[in-house]
């Protein structure tokens, strides 16, 4: 039987979300703060301004959440995209302990949103369990839960290769590492969920309104979109990996990636316990790695990086056939699962693969970053610009950072050099 034959190139949580009511606006003339894209980052922003009584509007190119946050794995993470040991490397341990509290406030952030706004989106503290690829990589694991027990205060927990029946059904790996504070929630029930908020808090939510420019003026900004002209007095750019052309310092600074995820049909109950008994947010260690969970109706939902080029039609096909592949090749039980969806999206990786939040020189405020690791620090840096707007103070860790980019204006937006790291990360995967 072919798995493929059924697939549909399409998003399977978005078939989950209900549809948003959103209340009819008036297009302004003028607003306190114009927030450029509508997923977690620009509605976490826009719910904290509006319960604050600013008159706030964000502005989606597509349907609220069309961008990464209806299409990910649903992953709420402890930690960020680099390792610990990169983040205690190049910052030390003080500045490291503090990204990885931020990390567990994100998480909080999220849950508390979701409990206080109702959403029903499944959100559950089942924990992650990342996967061993080599036996080097369970020797690093056992270094790391000996790191986060010590240095900060995190107890997660090592299982070996002998144990591991006790978490997945798979037979490839060489041990596993287990953080009970991750969670997991269906992403687009999710950013439904938030738009609604927003928009039941008084933030003015237009879709199907792309931004065209944003310029200075006054002591303010006009910014022009597809549906007319508008006044701010601030405006937050939260475009993560779809930032495109909107701003050249950000376009300088954010390379923007695919990844892709198919789903097989509902599965047996008995087999889903096989595969995941746990239930818990799966990865493995390798760069090119492989994410994947059941969902709340025992699809696998199993994703990864076919290529680095941001999704096409034609990159989903083919990435549907490697991560078909793939599935098998980690649970063979799967092979005769059919797959019933494919999709991809783009998330944004900065050169230091950290989120970042800051202003530009002509005074645009943004909020965009962190790879793979957005779903809870996107929606609490989002949160913490909106509170900011509102005229509170609020410090993070990553204020300040510096937001890289190539030396010499080798980068210009156009990510020329994407198959050269591919290849780099193929031959460390290989290799190490
Ligand atoms: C396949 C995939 C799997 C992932 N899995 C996980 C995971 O399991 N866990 C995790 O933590 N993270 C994951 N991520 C990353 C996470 O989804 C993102 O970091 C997060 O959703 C980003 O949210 P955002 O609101 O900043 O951006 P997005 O949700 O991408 O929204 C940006 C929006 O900006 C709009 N826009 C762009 N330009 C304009 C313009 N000019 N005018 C108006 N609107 C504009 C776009 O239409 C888009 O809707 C994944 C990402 C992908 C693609």
């Amino acid at each position: 039987m072919d798995a493929l034959l059924s697939v549909r190139e399409a998003c399977y949580w978005t078939t989950t979300a209900p549809a948003l009511q959103l209340t009819p606006r008036d297009w302004p003339a003028r607003a306190d703060v114009v927030i450029v894209g509508g997923g977690y980052t620009g509605l976490s922003a826009a719910r904290e301004l509006a319960k604050r009584g600013a008159h706030v509007c964000v502005l989606e190119a597509h349907a609220f959440g069309w961008g990464a946050s209806s299409r990910n794995g649903g992953m709420v993470l402890t930690g960020l995209k680099p390792s610990l040991g990169a983040l205690v490397k190049s910052f030390g341990l003080t500045r490291a302990r503090e990204f990885f509290c931020a990390s567990l406030d994100a998480i909080r952030y999220v849950e508390t949103v979701v409990r206080e706004e109702g959403i029903a989106c499944d959100f559950r503290r089942c924990g992650h369990l990342e996967l061993a690829y080599k036996p080097a990589h369970f020797d690093a694991f056992q270094r790391d839960a000996e790191m986060l027990a010590r240095d900060f205060q995190h107890p997660v927990r090592v299982v070996s290769s002998a144990d591991l029946p006790t978490e997945i059904g798979a037979r490839s790996y060489h041990g596993g590492l287990v953080d009970e504070a991750s969670a997991g929630v269906n992403p687009a029930q999710y950013v439904t969920g938030l738009a609604q908020a927003a928009d039941r808090a008084g933030a003015h939510l237009f879709a199907d309104t792309r931004v065209l420019s944003i310029s200075r003026e006054g002591a303010g900004f006009v910014v022009r979109t597809t549906r007319g002209a508008l006044r701010a007095r601030d405006v937050l750019i939260a475009t993560n990996g779809y930032t495109n052309g909107l701003h050249p310092y950000l376009r300088r600074r954010i390379v923007p990636i695919g990844s892709y995820i198919i789903a097989t049909e509902p599965l047996p109950t008995t087999l889903a316990a096989e595969l995941s008994p746990t239930r818990r947010m799966m990865f493995d260690s390798k760069n090119f790695l492989y994410y994947f969970r059941l969902s709340k109706d025992n699809r696998m939902i199993f994703g990864g990086r076919a290529g680095l080029f941001p999704e096409t039609p034609r990159t989903v096909r083919e990435s549907a056939t490697i991560l078909q592949r793939a599935l098998v090749e980690v649970y063979p039980q799967l092979r005769n699962a059919r797959i019933e969806y494919a999709w991809g999206g783009t998330l944004a990786f900065a050169f230091d693969q950290l989120p970042h939040i800051g202003r530009t020189e002509d005074g645009v405020h943004f909020a965009l970053g962190c790879g793979g690791h957005g779903v809870a620090i996107l929606s609490y840096l989002g949160g913490v610009m909106g509170r900011r707007l509102s005229g509170e103070t609020m410090s993070t860790p990553f204020d300040q950072l510096p937001f890289p980019t190539m030396p010499l204006g080798l980068y210009n937006g156009n990510p020329w050099f994407l198959p050269l790291v591919g290849w780099y990360y193929r031959i460390l995967d290989a290799l190490l």
